[in-house]
């Protein structure tokens, strides 16, 4: 088994896949340990195929696996996770926007005790004002609705343990979110700093759409509270109406006749009490949800004194 793993999703990349290997070869032969470089070929309708089947040829440290569609970064991501064999693996972008020149630096803190170091960008060169502007304004509202566990300005970019890795594996939940579930599985994590470089040849395959979905999975995977908000809308509803009410009658009981408003009031305290209803059903979705996604119920890092290490 290598000491390093290195996954690589790779999606219609071979403008840059020589420079990438090229690269990602030396830093990991300067470090002086075994390790392979696992790229999935995650449904690439270039000539990606042919380039990671030569690479594969020439270097017996290369693993390739072909996806038979396209299934996405975070599925290609999760298929590397599951084929790389290494005690620590490390999970980079083919485009070299992450910089392998990083990955020694996670090294040395993973042998400091660290079990998870994930990137964190320093600077985001040559993206955009509104992904920059978007992407903090999302991390607030995740970080809001799902707790503080996730930390901010960092991608997939990361090395991890073995063990951590294995924690992911294991949970089977099929809407991905590997950030968050690396975060999820807790142990022992920290940040390196580095700067996010422009892509050296191509262009994203992270449409606003494709973008977006993962926005929502991040924030439906980690958090039940949006399923609250039927609950408190309800609930303002209740009030707004009961408070109606409660002036109609004092109109009344000086003479003034309510009229229409004694329906409109009906009709909002009718809303509210459906709204009600819906956020009650909406707490037996959210527990549903958790059981169905199958994840452990507990993480264990380390046992002590049982005759029989679990
Ligand atoms: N990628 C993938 N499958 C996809 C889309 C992207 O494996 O459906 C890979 C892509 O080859 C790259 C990484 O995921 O290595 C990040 O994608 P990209 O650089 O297009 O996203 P961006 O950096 O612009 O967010
Ligand atoms: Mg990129």
């Amino acid at each position: 088994m290598p000491v390093y793993s290195v996954v690589i999703p790779c999606y219609n990349e071979q403008e840059v896949l020589s420079e990438t290997h090229k690269r990602l070869t030396k830093v990991m032969q300067d470090m002086g340990e075994s390790y392979e470089l696992v790229y999935v070929n995650d449904g690439s309708k270039d000539n990606t195929e042919n380039i990671l089947n030569d690479l594969q040829q020439s270097d017996e440290n290369v693993r390739v696996v072909h996806f038979a569609r396209n299934g996405g970064h975070q599925i290609a991501v999760s298929a590397g996770l599951d084929y790389a064999s290494g005690d620590a693996i490390i999970i980079i972008d083919a485009d070299l926007q992450d910089p392998p020149e990083v990955i020694p630096e996670m090294a040395k803190k993973w042998k400091e005790g660290y079990d998870v170091v994930y990137g964190k960008r320093a600077s985001r060169k040559g993206e955009s004002r509104f992904k920059k502007w978007s992407a903090s304004a999302y991390y607030k509202v995740l970080q809001k609705l799902a707790g503080d566990i996730f930390p901010r300005d960092t991608g997939d970019f990361r090395l991890v343990d073995k063990k951590v890795a294995d924690v992911v594996r294991s949970m089977p939940e099929h809407a991905r979110y590997l950030r968050g579930m690396f975060a999820w599985a807790g142990f022992k994590q920290c940040p390196v700093v580095f700067e996010r470089h422009e892509r050296f040849a191509g262009e994203t395959h992270y449409p606003l759409k494709k973008m977006l979905k993962l926005a929502a999975d991040g924030i439906i995977s980690f958090s039940d509270k949006p399923l609250m908000l039927s609950l408190l809308l309800g609930a303002a509803f209740s009030i707004i109406s009961a408070i109606s009410f409660l002036v109609l009658l004092i109109c009344a009981i000086f003479g003034a006749r309510g009229g229409l408003w004694w329906i409109a009031a009906f009709m909002l305290m009718l809303s509210g009490i459906m709204l009600i209803c819906l956020g009650i059903a909406g707490r037996y979705i959210a527990r549903i949800y958790e059981d169905v996604k199958g994840r452990p119920l507990y993480v264990v890092a380390e046992t002590r004194g049982f005759k029989e290490e679990k």
